[in-house]
């Protein structure tokens, strides 16, 4: 039951950080030893964190290898500027077009499909640039399997021809040459390819793996010959998916389309997508009610290393975002909620983090303070005393209170003689470090508790402590007026009890 529960929390040493919900420790618990603790707000919340159990969809295990078929390649063709991408990627299409019935028309929808005679498939990226590459590799969601390296023979090997390079490279995509704009007089293929040599691009009459075509994107010279190129590399990865289960893919465009409203361009890369099916990507989620494909033929599926139209999201998922299928709109609905959700916390504890590191660096330099203090004479120490006052007083009512200011308790110390308060600050010094809630000493003397030691007290909410001094009547009225606390012993080991017992019950509570 819920008391067994809370007093066996209470007395483990376990970090509410750590604590989080499991068979036997379950929210509601966790919750009520929050409340019961009188823990403060933000440490509640940071306990909210992680007490929710997380719904996201977890990537599926790699498929049963006995399950895998060939799929065809996902091709991103890079370069520099004007070297002939977009020219490349429409004779592309065209030579789909012209194979096509009439009527076919072509538009932009961000991938499209190149079959060869021989039945043979490539799966070409559109996204002019390499921006959208790059968004897709930053969400670590690489849906290219080869680049065409587009770089134009009369202009050679520039800026963006290395960059391409690199981030092919870096992403460990093999890369296909097309040396473009082969039509042209000062074409100089033969330079382009020494040129590479010096970006470890060895072409493969130069004894390396990178084939070489010499095209005219402009002309449509020699597209077989790179498409056939394309194929020859796809089979020599060995590209596999598996196309049952539930499926995944990777958003690669996303727009408000005239006829069909929101839809989202996909490449499926497992499984396989129908009508029907139920769709999370990012924070939205879809039915899918329509499949088109490239020449917005209705599909009623789709499977690996297609390009998809998905018609259904509630709301549009970005490019570069992961797309799962989920076993029901139920699951879908919980999913996105718990990303909201997830990120909502994420922010929290970013904010939560910030406050206690600048607990944690308020509480260090108050420690080196006090180590520093220790060693110090009397009158050293009340001018460190008043400095770090002035520096108290100077800050806002709003920062004094604040949160970083929580854990620390101010104390005025008065006693008989200089030697029994020395001996105190000694003591309570000794202490300071092994609490994480810290003492404050804001004013310290001989002699009875007076007026002035009350407004001190009053002034910064702290706790008056005396040893072997009094406090006369007007004194006592005044403090309980205020509601100032003054403990008053005979006994030092009896004030420091008493005083180690306040600053545990200021404590946030280790459950
Ligand atoms: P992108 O910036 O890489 O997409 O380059 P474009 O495809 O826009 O091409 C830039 C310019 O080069 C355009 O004027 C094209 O007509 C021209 N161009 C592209 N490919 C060829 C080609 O194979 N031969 C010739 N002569 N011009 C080309």
């Amino acid at each position: 039951d819920i008391d067994h529960v809370y007093e066996a929390l209470l007395n483990t040493e376990v970090d509410i950080d750590e604590l989080e919900p499991d068979a036997y420790l379950e929210e509601k618990w966790i919750k009520e030893v929050v409340k019961r603790s009188g823990m403060k707000y933000k440490y509640a919340r940071l306990a909210e964190v992680k007490v929710r159990e997380n719904k996201d969809v977890q990537r599926q295990p790699p498929a049963d290898p006995a399950a895998l078929v060939s799929r065809p390649p996902v091709v991103t063709i890079m370069g520099h500027v004007d070297h002939g991408k977009t020219t490349l990627l429409d004779s592309l299409r065209k030579t789909q077009v012209a194979a096509m019935e009439a009527g076919g028309i072509t538009q932009h929808i961000g991938a499209f499909l190149v079959q060869l005679p021989s039945g043979e498939k490539i799966t070409f990226l559109d996204t002019p640039g390499h921006a959208a590459f790059t968004a897709m590799r930053a969400r670590g969601a690489l849906v290219t399997d080869i680049i065409i390296l587009v770089v134009a023979a009369d202009d050679g090997v520039m800026n963006q021809t290395i960059e391409s390079i690199q981030l092919a490279k870096k992403s460990k995509v093999p890369i296909i040459l097309a040396v473009n704009k082969c039509d042209k007089p000062q074409a100089d293929p033969k330079r382009v390819k020494e040129q590479l040599l010096a970006h470890d691009i060895v072409c493969e009459e130069y004894g390396g793996d990178v084939q070489a075509i010499h095209v005219s994107a402009l002309k449509g010279d020699n597209l077989m010959e790179l498409a056939e190129a394309t194929v020859t590399l796809a089979e020599v990865l060995e590209l596999k998916a598996d196309p049952s289960g539930l499926m995944e893919g990777t958003v690669v465009e996303s727009r408000t389309d005239k006829g069909k409203g929101p839809v989202t361009t996909a490449i499926i890369q497992r499984g396989t997508i129908r009508r029907g099916s139920t769709l999370v990507a990012g924070k939205t989620w879809a039915k899918v009610r329509f499949l088109f494909d490239e020449n917005d033929r209705l599909l009623s599926e789709a499977g690996p290393s297609s390009a998809v139209q998905i018609v259904g999201w509630k709301e549009l998922p970005s490019a570069g975002e992961e797309i799962q299928e989920v076993e029901s709109e139920q699951r879908a609905r919980e999913v996105v909620e718990w990303r909201e959700y997830a990120e909502e916390q994420d922010k929290l504890k970013d904010e939560q983090q910030a406050i206690e590191a600048k607990q944690r660096e308020h509480q260090e330099s108050y420690r080196r303070e006090r180590e520093s203090l220790a060693h110090l004479s009397w009158r050293q120490r009340k001018a460190a005393m008043y400095r770090a006052n002035k520096h108290r007083m100077a800050q806002r009512p709003s920062e004094r209170s604040g949160d970083s200011e929580q854990l620390t308790v101010p104390l005025i110390i008065k006693g008989d003689v200089d030697g029994s308060v020395e001996a105190i600050l000694n003591i309570l010094e000794s202490y300071d470090a092994h609490y994480q809630c810290q003492m404050d000493i804001v004013h310290f003397g001989v002699g009875d508790i007076t007026e002035n030691d009350i407004n001190m007290a009053e002034t910064f909410s702290g706790i008056i402590y005396g040893f072997n001094v009094e406090a006369n009547k007007p004194i006592q009225q005044m403090a309980a007026k205020k509601s100032v606390p003054v403990k008053l012993h005979k006994i030092i080991y009896k004030l420091i009890d008493d005083l180690k017992e306040e600053l545990s019950s200021k404590l946030p509570p280790t459950i």
